[in-house]
């Protein structure tokens, strides 16, 4: 007798009815929350309530059998993504977050993803066939032996099945129905690309705008600027900040060499915990979120560029809406991550070479935006292989997170994170020194440095990824230098968001338009802080 038929007689109907009654329930409960649970259950209830239902005809109990059991799997499978994204992203599938970051997904991002991920990918895809597996299992077992039901029995199923058809037929309803659901998001996904895909028009409002404003260079010489734009850096984990982890070397060597031309801004956020929004509200001088139209908005890179600066864009990632959105509106677009047959990921320091070739270019002012993938997931890519100098012996980091009971893998992602922070300190400084090498004769040269949002690689909870729910999703280092006078020193203590970053930036670049808002430049006298509204719980941002 074979294993599963062995099962399949050891279990009696009732109890194979109830683990999957109680099956449903748990992916249901997983996967929404409150009344919407409720609801959901209302439109899983029908599979089960077949189940019950005396069929005689051999044909017609099979049809039954593979009908519920793919219906039955389809809400498992639905509950169990639904809570592996609020797990990791805190996030449901229909969020903005989720649905951008599906839009704009690659196949090399995939492919990446899936091979980091590979021992965690093959136990789930084992549990999914096991589960699958064990719920065609459980359906037969159901429905075993005489095909009878008492009156009231029958009665009591037909009541429940006119309850359900309530779910059934209000529309608000029936939208979570995994079958209904999943087409419409990926209807929602596709559509959001095709949008993504052709900007042009948007691009153009946007220096209509900017021509509107008359911006002007208001020194006369030439200028270089260079925005050094990171990703997922928490500033907590960079030695620069106080980490006890000797992550930033390099850059806490410039700091002490440059003095006071070299400004760490101590309390900088970042208003949004995802790369898209944060860019969106970065470039926009705080005014549009990823998916307004141009409107009557400004974006940094139209200012500069119909004030007569020459902009070039330089990128390790490879994404449609950031490059639609922002890189398109350069004149020179280097995105050295999308080079067709490029199986490996490249690491971020070989951009530098683009870098110096655009800072010894002839024209008298520049915008670089140099965008790095810094330490977004997943860490161990981000920097050469082998090179990890924090797995060896267990440090006070690794004492500290053993105290606060994080588990083993999790010590694990932050001795990565660290790794990759502590590779991207030597381009970061690389950056710098290349713009102080190069800094016009006779004119100013700047750099700025910061990073989209943060990283919680086990600050404050059990979690390693992007996190929209706490402070460490949003906690960033924002570091200035500049030819000429040192910083202000008082300056380094003011609170910083990322949104006001293209203040700062304009005050660098020395534009001047109509409409300024100069008290929203940190370098400004004038400056008059804000505290944003985070998703995530934050106290005090002076600290
Ligand atoms: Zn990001």
């Amino acid at each position: 007798m074979s294993p599963s038929l062995l099962l399949r007689r050891a279990l009696p109907p009732w109890l194979a009815f109830a683990l999957l009654a109680a099956a449903c329930v748990t992916a249901v409960i997983l996967g929404h929350d409150g009344r919407r649970a409720a609801q959901v259950a209302m439109l899983a209830l029908p599979l089960l309530l077949w189940l019950r239902w005396p069929v005689e005809r051999p044909r017609w109990r099979r049809v039954r059998a593979v009908a519920v059991s793919a219906g039955i799997a389809l809400f498992l499978v639905d509950g169990a993504v639904r809570a592996w994204l609020a797990s990791q992203y805190q996030a449901t599938p229909d969020s903005s977050l989720v649905l951008a970051a599906a839009a704009n997904t690659t196949s090399r991002e995939i492919a990446e993803y899936l091979s980091s991920q590979a021992p965690a990918m093959a136990l789930a895809l084992g549990l999914l066939l096991a589960g699958l597996t064990l719920t065609v299992l459980a359906v037969h077992a159901a429905t075993r032996g005489s095909a009878t039901l008492s009156r009231p029995g029958r009665i009591a199923i037909v009541a429940l099945l006119a309850l359900c058809a309530v779910g059934y037929l209000s529309k608000p309803w029936r939208r979570h129905h995994p079958l209904v659901f999943w087409p419409a998001w990926t209807q929602e996904v596709a559509e959001l690309r095709h949008a993504w895909s052709d900007q042009q028009g948007q691009r153009d409002q946007l220096m209509r705008n900017a021509r509107a404003a008359s911006p002007t260079v208001t020194a006369a010489g030439p200028s270089t600027v260079v925005l050094v734009l990171t990703d997922s850096v928490n500033r907590d984990n960079m030695s620069l900040y106080g980490y006890t982890r000797s992550t930033t070397p390099q850059l806490a060597a410039l700091a002490r060499e440059e003095s006071g031309r070299l400004l760490t801004l101590r309390h900088a956020w970042s208003v949004e915990a995802g790369t898209l929004a944060s860019l969106s509200g970065l470039f926009s001088f705080g005014e549009r979120d990823e998916d307004d139209p141009a409107g009557r908005a400004q974006h940094l890179l139209a200012l500069a560029r119909s004030a007569g600066y020459k902009i070039w864009w330089m990128s390790n990632h490879d994404d449609v809406a950031v490059d639609q959105q922002h890189a398109r509106l350069a004149d020179e677009v280097e995105m050295i991550n999308r080079q067709p047959g490029r199986s490996s990921a490249s690491l971020d320091g070989e951009l530098l070479d683009c870098l110096e070739e655009a800072l010894v270019d002839p024209a008298p002012r520049k915008l670089v935006v140099v965008h790095l993938l810094g330490a977004h997931p997943h860490y161990r890519l981000r920097m050469p292989a082998g090179d990890n100098p924090f797995d060896d012996d267990s440090d006070a980091v690794d004492k500290g997170m053993i105290r606060a009971g994080h588990p083993l893998w999790l010590r694990e992602s932050r001795q990565d994170y660290d790794a990759a922070i502590r590779y991207h300190d030597g381009v970061v400084a690389e950056t710098l020194r290349l713009t102080r090498q190069h800094a016009p004769d006779g004119g100013r040269g700047a750099w700025m440095f910061l990073s989209d949002h943060g990283q919680e690689v086990g600050h404050s909870i059990a979690h390693a990824g992007h996190s929209p729910g706490t402070a460490a999703g949003y906690r960033i280092p924002t570091l200035m230098w500049r030819t000429g006078a040192a910083f202000d020193a008082t300056t380094a203590q003011r609170p910083f968001r990322a949104d006001w970053a293209a203040w700062t930036l304009a005050d660098l670049l020395q534009l001047r338009w109509t409409g300024m808002h100069d008290e929203r430049n940190v370098l400004d006298p004038r400056y008059a802080w804000e505290a944003p509204r985070l998703k995530a719980p934050v106290a005090r941002f002076d600290q």
